[in-house]
């Protein structure tokens, strides 16, 4: 059996809506990246008592760019601080250093692999302007904690929840929490576009910042110059980015949108099926998730004392995982540039040496999912 570690669960549907942008002949950002804008937006502020007029969604060409230009929205200046958690993707510290900013690291929560919000106060300084937690699987961070801190120190907080969609915290939908949320639509997440991202906001300022650098800084709604109603006249108002989305790939973000709920429960009960099995092993620890949030479960990472054996026998046994993440600490560039102590984070370091990702997506048949069972059962140690 070959089990990929991901694959996207794409489908007709998703096919047909990227056909149907084509023959509308809109090939760039259009009427389908806005009407996935705006269906985004609904979705995440479906049940939130935020006004309808100050819900606000924009979509880019990944969460890489909206990292950017969240960051950018907020006023990050050359040598501010900016926190967050050391076990992330490159990403989110790499948007830091567009700015001439420092990426300050925190150390995280053994259990669920997010920034331990008891180690933030010690590492905020006069020069620390944001926050970004990471919630890492999809499992939401102690937001309650974060956003009583922010405010106390003045500090803005953005979410990367490149893995938290959908995910809620105390019921609200991650993407209504923070000041900026940015999601990813990478191959690889749960709702994928190819290459895309979303940052959701209530703040106007922000959302009409983060629009108008997305295409070169030029004045908001500049897509619309090339419609029956536009005209020839621009002026550039900021020094943006061309970071917007195409049509091609918001239709299928228009068309995943539709079964992201559907793609979570298979998700959830594949995390049910491997946590019953799991459970009977005691080298195997399982993922823990706290009684007052929900994850998306983009990732099931289970931690083990033979994680880089386990790789391999599940390898020759055609079965692909992956590792999340080898913390920013740890990667030549960031250790020499920012001269990172590998002893300042403990816990993200013993933590990093025993999690394997398992593979965990809507299509996994329960053939697949129970040769994935017994080949950890037998090989974990
Ligand atoms: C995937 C990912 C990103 C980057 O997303 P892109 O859309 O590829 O830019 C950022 N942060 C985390 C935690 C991720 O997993």
């Amino acid at each position: 059996m070959q089990i990929p570690f991901h694959k996207a669960y794409i489908t007709d549907d998703e096919i047909n809506e990227v056909v149907d942008s084509i023959r509308a002949g809109w090939l760039t950002m259009g009427p389908k990246t806005i009407a996935f804008e705006k269906r985004f937006r609904d979705y995440i502020y479906k049940d939130s008592e935020v006004p309808e007029d100050r819900r606000f969604a924009v979509s880019l060409n990944s969460a890489t760019a909206a990292l950017h230009l969240a960051l950018k929205a907020t006023g990050l200046q050359p040598g501010d601080e900016v926190i967050l958690p050391t076990n992330t993707f490159i990403a989110t510290a790499e948007v830091v250093t567009y700015f001439n900013a420092l990426p300050v690291l925190c150390d995280i929560e053994e259990a669920t692999g997010n920034m331990d919000v008891s180690k933030i106060e010690n590492l905020i300084t006069a020069k620390t302007r944001a926050v970004v937690p990471v919630h890492f699987g999809g499992q939401p961070c102690d937001m309650d904690e974060i956003m009583g801190m922010a405010k106390n120190h003045n500090l803005k907080v953005i979410e990367d929840a490149a893995h938290a969609l959908p995910s809620r915290y105390k019921n609200t939908m991650i993407g209504a929490v923070g000041d900026i949320t940015v999601f990813s639509f990478y191959a690889t997440k749960t709702l994928c576009t190819g290459e895309g991202g979303m940052a959701t906001t209530t703040n106007q300022e922000y959302a009409e910042k983060m629009k108008i650098n997305r295409l070169h800084g030029i004045s908001s709604d500049s897509w619309k110059r090339y419609t029956a109603n536009g005209s020839w006249y621009y002026e550039v108002v900021d020094n943006g980015n061309k970071y917007n989305t195409t049509d091609i790939n918001a239709a299928l973000g228009v068309a995943q949108l539709r079964k992201l709920d559907w793609m979570r429960e298979r998700r959830a009960w594949i995390a049910e099926r491997y946590n019953r099995a799991f459970r009977t092993k005691k080298c195997i620890i399982l993922p823990v998730v706290k009684s007052d949030r929900e994850t998306s479960w983009h990732l099931y990472v289970i931690k083990v004392n033979n994680r880089d054996e386990l790789i391999e026998k599940l390898k020759a046994e055609g079965i692909g995982t992956s590792v999340h993440f080898i913390p920013v600490h740890k990667h030549p560039y960031y250790k020499t540039t920012y001269r990172y102590l590998d002893e300042a984070f403990p816990v993200a370091n013993r933590v990093y040496e025993q999690s394997l990702s398992l593979p965990i997506y809507p299509g996994m048949t329960v053939e697949e999912i129970d040769f994935v069972i017994e080949n950890v059962l037998e090989h974990a140690r």
